[in-house]
């Protein structure tokens, strides 16, 4: 068998690319890894140009109500004083900051509607093809040997996902609290497991700290979490146990190579505080579809000057929000007590200006980009079931 384009590796990433592939009539594979995987615990923040792609492939529609929670204000506070910033999705001219997604159900969905995709196979090993697309995630390795420079660094941070319910309602609130020693600990309104009540928690905090916190009881998490957390926040109980992930920063060059190219977090990483891992690889997704779709129909899908075109469309995207998150995190990781004045009055400023309030909200939901960004079309209309 002979595919037209290989997709090793089957996260969320390859799934999508797999789906948005097989809606243009090309012939894919996916190899994915056979071991069951844990339960995913995480949440995602999802932004309006992830939402999109995912609608096109009708998979968002297909995720159950509880599993979607939209955010409608966003409260982060820094770490000193009462220096805080609040975003509004009213105030920014947004229905929503982002839609907070369950990661097991967002799998789920694309593995229903990979069942039902044309053109898709499963496989267990590889098999010829035109084009390999790497979405191995944070696993991939041998990329050295195939010309691709990986410039890995460890934040010496782990990141611990899980899930909370309020006696108090979230009202479609999220919250971040920058801490001392670049501690970040977020709260994601999540009607799972209870609707207006639920909440996705990303604590990323010093390795050994996270680590000792995934191995309480649950119940003894939730008394340390509790003592942080103001009281408008509610009393929170536990639903089920916490996860650990260890953070880096990951960009990975060039991400084409003849008949090769990378996607999602095998090509860059990002840490987890501003919530735009998987917005950035659905965006990959997004892109490489659109360019292999528009491709001239004498030019075959390994070209590279055709994978040069990809490469180009996410140099900018990837480059500014790979800045923005590390610097963010380097900014509240400096200990210097000016550092702490500098970061806490720069919360302040913003929160005082709407104007880049508005702009910064919208940079982030990726809302100039789901209604500017050309989603993947077939070249020929009959096969295409996104345009
Ligand atoms: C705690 C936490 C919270 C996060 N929150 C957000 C958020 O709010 N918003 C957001 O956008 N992002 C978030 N992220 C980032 C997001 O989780 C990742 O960016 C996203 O999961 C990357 O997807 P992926 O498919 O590229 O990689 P992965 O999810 O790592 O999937 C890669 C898959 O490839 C398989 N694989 C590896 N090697 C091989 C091989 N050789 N052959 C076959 N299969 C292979 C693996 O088993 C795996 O299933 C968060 C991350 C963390 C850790």
């Amino acid at each position: 068998m002979t595919v037209d384009v290989l997709i090793r590796g089957d996260g969320a990433v390859g799934r999508t690319l797999a789906l948005a592939l097989s809606h243009q009539g090309l012939r894919v594979a996916l190899l994915g890894r056979q071991a069951p995987r844990p339960a995913d615990v995480r949440a995602y923040a999802l932004n309006e140009a992830a939402q999109a792609l995912l609608q096109r492939l009708r998979v968002w529609d297909s995720l159950p109500p509880d599993a979607r929670t939209p955010v409608l204000d966003m409260q982060i506070q820094g770490d000193a004083g009462e220096a805080r910033l609040n975003f509004s999705a009213w105030q920014s001219h947004l229905t929503a900051l982002a839609t907070i997604v369950d990661a097991a159900e967002l799998d789920q969905a694309l593995d229903t509607a990979l069942r039902f995709a044309p053109h898709v196979q499963r496989v267990d090993a590889e098999v010829p093809h035109a084009l390999l697309a790497l979405c191995e995630g944070r696993e991939a390795q041998g990329l050295e040997a195939r010309g691709i420079t990986v410039r890995r660094q460890p934040y010496g941070h782990h990141a611990l996902a899980g899930r909370w319910v309020s006696d108090t309602p979230h009202q479609g609130r999220a919250w971040q609290w920058f801490r001392e020693g670049a501690e970040v600990l977020a709260l994601l309104p999540l009607d799972r497991p209870e609707a207006g009540h639920g909440y996705a928690m990303v604590w990323s905090q010093d390795a050994a700290e996270a680590q000792r916190r995934e191995a309480l009881s649950p119940e003894a998490l939730a008394a340390e979490l509790q003592a942080l957390l103001p009281p408008a926040v509610g009393t929170l109980r536990p639903a089920g146990p916490a996860r650990a992930w260890p953070l880096a920063s990951l960009q990975a060059h060039p991400i084409v190579r003849p008949g090769l190219v990378l996607l999602g977090d095998c090509a860059h990483q990002v840490h987890p505080l501003a919530g735009q891992g998987l917005n950035l690889g659905l965006a990959d997704v997004a892109d490489l579809a659109s360019v292999l779709a528009q491709r001239e129909p004498w030019r075959p899908l390994g070209d590279p000057t055709l994978l040069r075109r990809y490469e180009r469309a996410r140099a900018l995207d990837t480059w500014v929000m790979a800045r923005a998150c590390d610097g963010l995190w380097h900014g509240f990781a400096h200990a210097a007590p000016w550092a702490r004045v500098a970061r806490n009055r720069g919360l302040a400023l913003v929160d005082a200006l709407p104007p880049l309030k508005r702009w910064l909200s919208q940079q982030a939901t990726g809302s100039a980009r789901a209604s500017s960004t050309p989603l993947p079309h077939s070249s020929t209309p009959s096969t295409s079931a996104l345009s």
